[in-house]
């Protein structure tokens, strides 16, 4: 088994949008530099499909933008009911355009040209805020996962998991009994910009099992992965705890 790099223990991955090509690469860095995963867009359409594709934990939302205007990809995405946290950037004298953006469903705004310590503390501001919101936990058999303290539990005993053991997890713990294939998870895995090794998806499914239980994920060969509706340990209480044997 070739042995991965270590990665940054809890990165928190955010969609920038932003056209402005010097722009970007100076807010790309530093959001990099701060350990973010960031997957940068540069005009509406092109953040319309990835916001309604990918999950984010924060979208930082230029509103001037080509093909479709910022607040537009804001509203269809809370049409979407989707509440991934955002931060408009608007123009210093907009006034307007901040209150349009806070009425459209924006949940703090920043000026541009960006003030980076400024930028880079209202995230972390707005990160925290979302990270106290009542979210769903997870639970599946003996196994429980808790999205927004990233805290995950094997018969109430934590286990550490990496971000990408979370990430794979995650995307199979929510949908059981949907097999997910191996680019579906790759997917969950890495910002667009990373490079994937073609085994990763198998290695962190390995990692989990010996961390898990080597039944909890299963491998439907051609397929892909899946948690089953009814968790191995479910299986085994039940059977232990009833009648035995059916022969
Ligand atoms: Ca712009």
């Amino acid at each position: 088994m070739p042995s991965l790099p270590d990665f940054h223990p809890d990165p928190m991955r955010l969609l920038l949008v932003e056209d402005d090509v010097m722009i970007g690469e100076s807010v790309l860095d530093a959001l990099r530099g701060d350990g973010y995963a960031v997957d940068w867009v540069r005009d509406g359409q092109m953040a319309d499909t990835a916001w309604s594709t990918e999950h984010y934990d924060l979208v930082l939302l230029d509103l001037g933008l080509p093909k479709l205007d910022g607040l537009q990809v804001l509203r269809r995405a809370r049409a979407r009911l989707d509440r991934t946290p955002v931060l408009v950037a608007t123009a210093r004298d907009a006034v307007q355009d901040r209150i349009r953006g806070l009425d459209a469903g924006a949940d703090d705004y920043v000026l541009k040209p960006y003030d980076l310590d400024e930028l880079q503390a209202r995230l972390r501001a707005l990160l925290r805020r979302a990270a106290g919101r009542a979210e769903p936990v997870f639970e599946h058999g003996a196994v429980r996962l808790n999205p927004a303290t990233h805290e995950a539990s094997l018969d109430d005993q934590p286990v550490q998991l990496s971000q990408r053991e979370w990430a794979v997890l995650e995307a199979l713990i929510t949908r059981p009994g949907v097999i997910l294939s191996r680019t579906q998870l790759e997917e969950k895995l890495y910002s667009w910009k990373d490079e994937i090794s073609s085994n990763a998806v198998e290695v962190y499914v390995h990692s989990l099992r010996k961390k898990l239980g080597a039944e909890f994920i299963r491998n439907i060969r051609g397929m892909g992965y899946v948690i089953s509706r009814e968790s191995q340990a479910e299986q085994a209480r039940g059977e232990s705890g009833n009648d035995g044997h059916h022969t």
